[in-house]
């Protein structure tokens, strides 16, 4: 038995996963609300588990792998900031659906 708030493991945390990036249509929604159409990559915790946050549908959201980066060098800090994006945490791929305007 897990308790509400726990993270689950194996099988079950599979199917809640997928449950979750259903919610927004397998989308990442920090893009889409810059109206742009990308899939998400992975089920993020608004307020991170390290942090105190909980396992549970409210507290999660779908992301793309560089919005994902962007969020959590943002909620750690710069020290955390990963390749494929810059200090300001923009992907530096420039296939990445922000920088398709600059490339006209
Ligand atoms: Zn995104």
């Amino acid at each position: 038995m897990t308790r509400r708030g726990e993270r689950l493991r194996g099988r079950a945390g599979q199917r809640q996963r997928q449950r979750r990036l259903e919610r927004s249509g397998y989308l990442c929604e920090l893009c889409a609300d810059r109206g742009l159409t990308v899939k998400a990559d992975v089920v993020d915790h608004i307020v991170p588990l390290a942090k105190g946050g909980l396992d549970v549908d409210e507290n999660t959201r779908n992301l793309c792998d560089p919005c994902h980066v962007k969020v959590t060098a943002e909620q750690f800090g710069l020290a955390t900031v990963a390749r494929g994006v810059d200090r300001s945490g923009r992907p530096t791929y420039e296939g990445h659906p922000w920088n398709a305007s600059a490339r006209q």
